[in-house]
C-alpha cells in the first residue's frame, strides 16, 4: 500500500515524502479511505501507531481540494476582503472547519506540529492550539485569524465558546483524540457540550485505546453509522518494547536499582513515571544531584516551563524526564530508549500509554517497572489488560530479600509465560541481562529516600489528574 494509492492530494503526498514517510501505517491504511469518503470512524489504536496522520491527512485533503476549487482563496481571505469592504460587523467569532479535542496540552501541541508538517504544502491552512495555561490575549490573537483547524483541550475551549469567541456553525470535522483519556480525566460534560454546539452534519472521528464501556456509549451517541477499526498491530501490543518488572524491598532498594539502570550504556534517554507531582520534583532533584541531566514534568508547572522541558528533552539536553501520567501523555521523542515505572500506574491503560513513550517510530524500547512485593496484584492486572506477561528481572547485587517467585507464583506455573513468549530476551531470575557485562556498578544511588512512606505498598498510586 502506498500513500498515492489512497488518493491523497499531491500537495499532501509531497509533504509526506519530505517527512520521510514511505508507506501508510496499518491504522492509516484502514482509516484514510473511509475518512475520505466522509464516514464517521471509531478507531482503537495507540499513540505511536500513526493515528494523527490517520485523521489529519483526510481532513487536509479536503482543505486542499477546497483550496483548488476556490482558486487558492480561503474563507478566511474572503472574510478579510468582506471586512475591508465594510460588509461585516467588526467582531467575528472564529469559525473553524475542523476541531481536534485532546486530553492534554502536550498532545494538542504535538497534533498541531504534525498538522503543520503534513500541511506544509497547503497555502492557507492554519492550525492553532487552544490550551489551558496559555495567556488569553495570545489566544485571542490566534483566534482573530480565524484558523481553519483548532486543536484544543476541552476546558479552555469551553471558556472561549461561552464568551462567544468561537462558534462551530461551519465545522465539518470533529476528532476526539485519546477519547478514553479525556473521559478518565472527567471531561465528559465538556465534551457533550462541545459536541452539542457543532452541526449534526459533521464528520466525527473518535480515537481511543478502548472502544468499550463509557467510551463506546459516548461514541454511539455522537457518531452516525461509524466504521469501526480495531488495530491490534505491533504498536498496540508494543511488540518492539521489552518489558520487565523488578521487585523491590523498599524505597531505598528501588532508588538504588533505578540509579543502576539509568547508568546503563544502552540508555539514551528515559522517562521515569511517578505517582505524584511532588515525587516527580523530588526524584528529578535527586537524580540531578547524582549527576544525571534530569528534569521534572507535571501538571503544576506553567505551560512555558513544560514546553521548555520538552524542547530540552527533544534536543537531548535532558536525558531523564521524571513525569506524571498526564504531563507525559503524547510525548513523541525517538531518543527515549527506556521507560521506568517508578510507581505503578493506577490504571492498566496508563501502563500502555507510559511504555509507548519508548519504541517510537519503529525503534526498540525497554520498559521497566519497579514494584513492591505487595504490588504483585497490580502487575497482574496490567498483564491481564495487555494480555502479555511481564518477566521478572533480578540484577546481580540488587536482589530483593524476598524471592521474586514468592511475589509472583503464577508466572512460574505451567501455562504461564514461557521464555520466548512474545519476548525473546526475557530474563530469568538471577540472570543479569540489562547491563553490559562488566559495566561499572555504582552502589548507593542517589541516597536514602526522604519519602516518609517507605512501606509504600499502601500509598496512593496515581498521578496529576
Ligand atoms: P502518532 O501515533 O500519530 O503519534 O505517530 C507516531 C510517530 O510515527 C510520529 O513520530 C510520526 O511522525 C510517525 N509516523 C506516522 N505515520 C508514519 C508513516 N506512515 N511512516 C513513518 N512514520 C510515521
Amino acid at each position: 500500500m502506498t500513500f498515492e494509492a489512497l488518493g491523497l492530494h499531491t500537495s499532501i503526498l509531497k509533504a509526506l515524502t519530505e517527512a520521510g514517510y514511505t508507506a501508510p501505517t496499518t491504522v492509516q491504511a484502514q482509516a484514510i479511505p473511509a475518512a475520505l469518503q466522509g464516514r464517521d470512524l471509531l478507531v482503537s489504536s495507540q499513540t505511536g501507531s500513526g493515528k494523527t496522520a490517520a485523521f489529519m491527512l483526510p481532513a487536509l485533503h479536503k482543505f486542499a481540494s477546497a483550496e483548488l476549487q476556490a482558486g487558492g482563496r480561503t474563507s478566511n481571505q474572503e472574510r478579510q476582503g468582506a471586512r475591508a469592504r465594510g460588509e461585516r460587523p467588526r467582531f467575528q467569532a472564529a469559525q473553524p472547519k475542523m476541531l481536534v479535542l485532546t486530553p492534554t496540552r502536550e498532545l494538542a501541541l504535538q497534533v498541531t506540529t504534525a498538522t503543520d508538517k503534513y500541511g506544509s504544502q497547503l497555502r492557507r491552512v492554519r492550525a492553532v492550539s487552544i490550551l489551558g495555561g496559555m495567556p488569553y490575549p495570545k489566544q485571542m490573537q490566534l483566534l482573530a485569524k480565524n484558523p481553519e483547524i483548532l486543536v484544543a483541550t476541552p476546558g479552555r475551549l469551553i471558556d472561549h465558546m461561552e464568551s462567544g469567541k468561537i462558534n462551530f456553525d461551519q465545522l465539518e470535522t470533529l476528532v476526539l483524540d485519546e477519547a478514553d483519556r479525556m473521559l478518565d480525566m472527567g471531561f465528559i460534560d465538556d465534551i457533550e457540550k462541545i459536541v452539542a454546539a457543532t452541526p449534526e452534519t459533521r464528520q466525527t472521528m473518535l480515537f481511543s485505546a478502548t472502544l468499550d464501556g463509557v467510551v463506546g456509549n459516548m461514541a454511539k451517541r455522537i457518531t452516525r453509522d461509524p466504521m469501526v477499526i480495531q488495530i491490534a498491530g505491533s504498536a498496540t501490543k508494543h511488540e518492539n518494547i521489552e518489558q520487565r518488572v523488578h521487585f523491590v524491598d523498599d524505597l531505598s532498594h528501588k532508588n538504588r536499582i533505578l540509579d543502576h539502570l539509568l547508568r546503563d550504556e544502552s540508555m539514551d534517554q528515559a522517562v521515569v513515571f511517578t505517582a505524584t507531582k511532588r515525587d516527580a520534583d523530588t526524584i528529578a532533584d535527586r537524580l540531578n544531584i547524582a549527576g544525571f541531566a534530569a528534569a521534572a514534568l507535571h501538571g503544576d508547572m506553567h505551560q512555558g516551563a513544560r514546553n521548555r522541558t520538552l524542547d530540552a528533552l527533544r534536543r537531548g539536553q535532558v536525558r531523564v524526564l521524571v513525569a506524571t501520567d498526564v504531563a507525559a501523555r503524547g510525548i513523541d521523542v525517538p531518543g527515549i530508549t527506556h521507560v521506568f515505572n517508578y510507581d505503578l500506574p493506577k490504571f492498566p491503560e496508563d501502563y500502555v500509554h507510559r511504555i509507548g513513550r519508548t519504541g517510537r517510530a519503529g525503534r526498540n524500547g525497554l520498559a521497566i517497572s519497579l514494584a513492591n512485593h505487595a504490588e504483585n496484584m497490580n502487575v497482574k492486572r496490567i498483564e491481564r489488560f495487555t494480555k502479555q506477561l511481564i518477566p521478572v528481572n533480578i540484577i546481580e547485587g540488587f536482589e530483593p530479600k524476598k524471592s521474586a517467585s514468592a511475589a509472583r507464583p503464577s508466572s512460574r506455573k505451567p501455562g504461564g509465560w514461557k521464555p520466548g513468549d512474545n519476548r525473546g530476551n526475557a530474563a530469568k531470575p538471577g540472570q543479569r541481562t540489562f547491563s553490559k557485562p562488566g559495566a561499572p556498578r555504582k552502589e548507593g544511588g542517589f541516597g536514602k529516600s526522604t519519602r516518609s512512606d517507605d512501606a509504600y505498598g499502601a500509598r496512593r498510586s496515581y498521578g496529576d489528574r
